[in-house]
């Protein structure tokens, strides 16, 4: 199995490129933020825990994703792999998710990790509040909390798979498709196979 983790501050593109990953390799997509969007659309009791905590820029609890995460991962399907956007969020969770994975016999292949400055990220978020609903990215403090987090919690994990020698950085100024193709031959390079060997 191929299991990408595609990692990144808020505003990198991680969203954006997972798609396009997904569609290279053949992979289920999954981002747990809009898994939790999904939950606050359908107003349900997640959603609203999720909503309160999304809006202030603040994590939602390590629990709660990781068993959204392992809900998906149960699911009988017929796949090469996973590729997941904005998870994990700390390094309990990329814990949780070698567990998961284990039980699964599988394992993580690679962490992709797009790099972009933090001036560049606040002008991308800004500009997608104009037209995303997301109450999240309408406000520049709010988006400087988030990256603020981002940068105490999350980034701790870039440790936890470069000590895996699974840690992969990646340009993420450029346009779309140079990105996309930039994260295409990584893949392929830190598997060290063939493309068609990669989905067996
Ligand atoms: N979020 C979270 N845990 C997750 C995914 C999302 O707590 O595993 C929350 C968090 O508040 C985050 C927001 O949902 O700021 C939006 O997440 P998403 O990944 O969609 O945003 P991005 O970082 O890609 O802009
Ligand atoms: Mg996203």
């Amino acid at each position: 199995m191929i299991n990408l983790v595609l990692f990144g501050p808020p505003g990198a593109g991680k969203g954006t490129q997972a798609i396009l990953l997904a569609k290279t390799f053949n992979l289920v997509h999954l981002s747990t933020g809009d898994l939790l969007r999904h939950e606050i659309a359908e107003k349900t009791d997640l959603g609203r825990l999720a909503a309160e905590l999304i809006d202030k820029g603040e994590l939602v609890p390590d629990e709660v994703v990781i068993s959204m995460i392992e809900s998906r991962l149960k699911k009988p399907r017929s796949t090469v792999g996973f590729i997941f956007d904005g998870f994990p969020r700390t390094v309990a969770q990329a814990q949780a998710l070698d567990r998961l994975l284990t039980k699964h016999h599988s394992k993580v292949s690679v962490m992709l990790c797009l790099a972009v400055d933090k001036p560049e990220l606040i002008n991308r978020l800004l500009k997608r509040g104009l037209t995303s609903g997301r109450c999240d990215d309408l406000e520049a403090a709010t988006i400087e909390h988030r990256i603020d987090v981002y940068n105490e919690k999350t980034a701790p994990i870039i440790n936890y798979y470069e000590s895996q020698g699974k840690y992969y950085p990646i340009q993420g100024l450029g346009s779309i498709e140079e990105i996309s193709e930039n994260l295409k031959q990584a893949v392929m390079r830190m598997s060290s196979k063939p493309i068609s060997t990669l989905n067996q």
